[in-house]
């Protein structure tokens, strides 16, 4: 079913979205060593949401949720088995050829490896220059001046142009996997974990940096990641997935302060727990994630929820307004009360 995804989620008149993911389902046959029976992981199961213009739309949950399968999904990296993701209002399924090339070269992934973007047995600057020579782009001597620039704008200097990736940090591989992506002069940037590699007093520099390009460039972003402390920081809106469904959306004021889906409490109560080295909490998890084959009936979350009753074991919650700016996949998504962080723990 299609979620009511479009509810106005910010203040003053709605934006059209520029990219948008519509009832997206991804499912994969698996058959267990010594099982005759195959199962399905429902890696996306149902997902809607859609992205505005300059807006950075964070996705979180645990790993193996389904986000980076939902990432795929939308620069049509592989089939979808339903739905529809739509740019600019146009069905990406549709476009094929020469006008997908150009669709490809306008949508750009940052990987958490940043290796898979640049070839070790090549030199930083060629791997850079590569996808501008594979799309036309300028001579040589152009291209090697764009790659100069773009590795100024990311702050390496012209000496990164000759280096092999062996003797760049990993803050450094990062920064130049950045640049790759920019120089296709992309106006949607998917990242996909790009800080979860490297140390923090490096991550917050990359994150830095990605904010002072996303103004300069005009940049929509989708930033996938498990870390709040990422999403918080850098994001306009969050969504938040669970065993292939996305269970809550808002902006990331409301969800921060007032989540109204237990997992997303949950999970933000665990970011808090990891500060005070507490075991358990009224809003901690209950045991490890089911696994995504054959999931749960009913609510997902229930075996691990806090809050479930028996109705939660019998009926699938539909993604419903909490009030003007947010989604939840909750039977009794109205009796949460705001969420203020335990003493000793700033919110973050
Ligand atoms: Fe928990 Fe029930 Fe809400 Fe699911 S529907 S999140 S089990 S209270």
């Amino acid at each position: 079913m299609t979620a009511p995804e479009n509810v106005q989620t910010s203040p003053g008149e709605p934006v059209p979205p520029v990219f948008s993911v519509e009832d997206a389902v991804k499912h994969f046959p698996v058959r267990a060593i010594g099982q005759r029976r195959r199962g399905l992981v429902r890696a996306v199961d149902g997902v809607t949401f859609s992205i505005h213009k300059n807006e950075v739309l964070g996705l979180v949950g645990e790993s193996g949720c389904g986000k980076s399968t939902l990432a795929r999904l939308m620069l049509k990296l592989m089939p979808l088995d339903r739905g529809r993701v739509l740019v600019g209002g146009r069905d990406i399924s549709a476009v094929t050829g020469e006008e997908m090339r150009r669709l490809r070269r306008s949508m750009q992934l940052i990987f958490q490896d940043s290796l898979s973007a640049l070839d070790p047995r090549m030199r930083v600057g060629m791997s850079l220059e590569a996808p501008l020579a594979q799309h036309g782009i300028g001579t040589h001597g152009e291209r090697r001046m764009r790659v100069l620039r773009m590795l100024s704008e990311v702050g390496l200097d012209e000496t990164f142009y000759e280096r092999m990736p062996a003797q760049c940090s990993g803050g450094q591989l990062q920064r130049a996997a950045i640049a790759r992506a920019l120089l296709l002069e992309p106006s949607f940037l998917i990242c996909d974990e790009p800080t979860s590699s490297l140390d923090s007093s490096v991550r917050a520099q990359v994150l830095n940096l990605l904010i002072k390009l996303k103004n300069r460039f005009g940049l929509t972003v989708l930033m996938i990641s498990h870390d709040l402390r990422v999403i918080k920081y850098f994001c306009d809106r969050v969504a938040v997935m669970y065993l292939g469904q996305v269970v809550e959306i808002a902006d990331r004021d409301t969800i921060f302060s007032s989540p109204s889906h237990p997992y997303t409490r949950a999970l933000i109560a665990a970011s808090w727990l990891e500060d005070l080295e507490l075991a358990t909490s009224a809003d901690a998890f209950r045991g490890e994630p089911p696994s995504p084959v054959d999931p749960p009936g009913g609510c997902r979350f229930h075996p691990r929820c806090p809050m479930a009753e028996a109705r939660c074991a019998r009926e699938v919650p539909e993604l419903k307004p909490v009030g003007r700016k947010q989604l939840s996949r909750c039977h009794f998504r109205d009796r949460l009360a705001p969420l203020a962080p335990p003493a000793g723990v700033e919110s973050k």
